[in-house]
C-alpha cells in the first residue's frame, strides 16, 4: 500500500518506519526546509523504550541517550525530598526496559536513520499538506510549499499525490485534524514552559546531576534531567502565568529573568540552578480535552497520530511515547488482511482510549504538581507515606495491551 504521511516530527518518522517494516510504501511530507526538532530533552518511560528496541534500535539509543538510575520529587520551597522512584536496573526488572533520557533531536536522528534501509520510503521537506481528499477508491493530498530538492520530485507545485491512506501526523495546529474533525484550535492553558541546555562541566559540581529531579512549587514546577549520554543538562521550568507575543518567545534575556522572578522565595539549590543559566527558550503550552472516541483518531483513509490526534500537557512526559505507540499500532494494523478503512479503524479503537488516559492523568499532574493549601498538604503526605507506590504507573510503562502480548 501508499502511505502518505502529512509531518515528519517524532510521530510522523515513527509511523514511516513502522509502516515502512510492515511493507509498505511510504511518502512522508515535511513542511519544513529541514528536518530537524526544535526544543531540548525529552524522558522516554519503559513503553517508549520498549518500542526504539523492537525497531532495532536499542544499541544506537544507548549511544545518544543517558539512563538515570532515581527519579526525586522535592518541594520548590524547602528543597526537601518528597519521594523518589528508582529507575535504572531497577525499571529494567519491573518492565523489562530502561528509563531513558534523550535529547529530541537525537531521537528523531535515530528514527531519520532507521529509515535509510527502505528504498521504497521517500522523505520530502518544504512540502506541506494543504487538504486531501478521500473516497471508496483512495486519498490524494494537495501539496503547497516549495518543489521538493530530490531528484526527479515531481509534486510540489499544486499536482496531488494519491495514495491508499493519509496519516496526519501534522502536530498541535494539525490541518489534516482541522479538516478531518473540524473541532476548533487548541487552547491555550496558560501555563509557560521554560526549556534551556546546559553543558553539565559548565556547571559548578552541586548542580549537575544523573538522576532526573522534579521540584515542586505553588503554581510551579522545575525539572531536570541528563541527555546526550550525560554530557548535558535538560531543565525545564513550568510556570502560571500568561504570555505577551509569540507562543516560541526566543528573548532569551527577557525569559531569564522572567523565570528567575517567578522563582522568587525557592529554595537556594533550584534558585542556583536557574542563575546558572542565562539562555532560556520559551514554549506557551495548548493542549486539547482527552480524546472522546475512536472517530477522532480515524476516519475512513485518515488517520490521526501523536499531537495531531491528542495534544498533551508534558506534565506525563508521554506526548512522543504516545506518538510512538500510535506508530506501532498503526504498522502492525497495515499488516492485517483488512480493507484501509476497516485497518485504520482498528487502529482508532486500539489507541484512543489509552491516549485519552494519558491526557487526563497529565491535566491531572498538573493540579497536582502546582498544588496549594490542603492539596499540596496531602500530596506531600501522600509520597512520603505510599512513596514509590504514587510514583510508579505500571499501567503506563507496561505499555499498551498488545505490547504484552494479551490483545
Ligand atoms: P510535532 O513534533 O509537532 O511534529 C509535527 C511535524 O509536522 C513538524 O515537523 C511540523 O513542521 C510538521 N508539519 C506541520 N504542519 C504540516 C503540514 N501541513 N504538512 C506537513 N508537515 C507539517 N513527550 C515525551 O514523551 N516526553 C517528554 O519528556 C516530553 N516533554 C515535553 C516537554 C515540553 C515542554 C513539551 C512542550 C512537550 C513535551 N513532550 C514530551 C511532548 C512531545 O514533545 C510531543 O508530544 C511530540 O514531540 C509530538 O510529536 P509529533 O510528531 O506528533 O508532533
Amino acid at each position: 500500500m501508499r502511505v502518505l504521511i502529512a509531518g515528519g516530527g517524532i510521530g510522523g518518522l515513527a509511523a514511516a518506519l513502522a509502516c515502512s517494516t510492515s511493507g509498505n510504501d511510504v511518502q512522508l511530507f515535511e513542511r519544513s526546509p529541514e528536518f530537524t526538532e526544535v526544543g531540548a530533552g525529552i524522558q522516554l518511560g519503559p513503553n517508549a523504550v520498549k518500542l526504539l528496541h523492537g525497531w532495532g534500535l536499542a544499541d544506537a539509543l544507548k549511544s545518544v541517550a543517558a539512563f538515570p538510575d532515581c527519579l526525586q520529587v522535592r518541594s520548590a520551597l524547602t528543597g526537601n525530598v518528597l519521594g523518589r522512584l528508582s529507575l535504572g536496573a531497577s525499571a529494567v526488572k519491573r518492565y523489562g526496559y530502561p528509563y531513558a533520557t534523550v535529547h529530541r533531536a537525537d531521537l528523531h536522528g535515530l528514527l531519520l536513520g532507521a529509515l535509510k534501509p527502505y528504498p521504497q520510503t521517500t522523505l520530502r521537506r518544504n512540502l506541506g499538506v494543504d487538504s486531501f481528499v478521500q473516497n471508496a477508491a483512495g486519498v490524494s493530498v494537495q501539496l503547497g510549499g516549495e518543489l521538493g530538492d530530490q531528484p526527479g520530485d515531481q509534486s510540489g507545485g499544486g499536482q496531488p499525490v494519491r495514495g491508499d491512506l493519509l496519516v496526519g501526523a501534522d502536530g498541535l495546529w494539525s490541518r489534516v485534524r482541522r479538516q478531518l474533525l473540524n473541532d476548533g484550535e487548541p487552547q491555550a492553558t496558560g501555563h509557560l514552559a521554560y526549556r534551556a541546555l546546559v553543558r553539565e562541566s559548565s556547571l559548578p559540581q552541586a548542580l549537575r546531576s544523573t538522576q532526573i529531579t522534579v521540584w515542586l512549587g505553588p503554581k510551579l514546577h522545575v525539572v531536570k534531567y541528563p541527555v546526550c549520554g550525560g554530557e548535558w543538562l535538560n531543565v525545564v521550568g513550568i510556570t502560571e502565568g500568561c504570555m505577551d507575543g509569540s507562543l516560541d518567545d526566543w528573548n532569551h534575556a527577557a525569559n531569564a529573568a522572567a523565570l528567575r522572578a517567578a522563582l522568587t522565595g525557592m529554595c537556594a539549590p533550584l534558585q542556583n540552578l536557574v542563575h546558572a543559566i542565562d539562555t532560556w527558550g520559551l514554549w506557551g503550552l495548548c493542549h486539547r480535552a482527552p480524546m472522546r472516541g475512536p472517530q477522532q483518531q480515524a476516519q475512513g483513509r485518515v488517520a490521526l497520530l501523536g499531537d495531531a490526534a491528542h495534544p498533551m500537557l508534558p506534565y506525563l512526559a508521554q506526548g512522543a511515547g504516545m506518538a510512538l505507540e500510535d506508530a506501532a499500532e498503526l504498522g502492525r494494523c497495515l499488516t492485517t488482511n483488512a480493507q484501509v478503512p476497516a485497518q485504520l479503524q482498528r487502529y482508532a479503537s486500539a489507541r484512543w482510549q489509552r491516549n485519552a488516559r494519558v491526557q487526563a492523568r497529565a491535566i491531572r499532574n498538573g493540579q497536582i504538581f502546582h498544588a496549594t493549601g490542603l492539596l499540596r498538604w496531602g500530596r506531600d503526605q501522600s509520597m512520603k507515606w505510599l512513596g514509590q507506590r504514587v510514583l510508579d504507573m505500571p499501567w503506563l510503562y507496561r505499555g499498551a495491551c498488545w505490547q504484552n502480548g494479551r490483545a
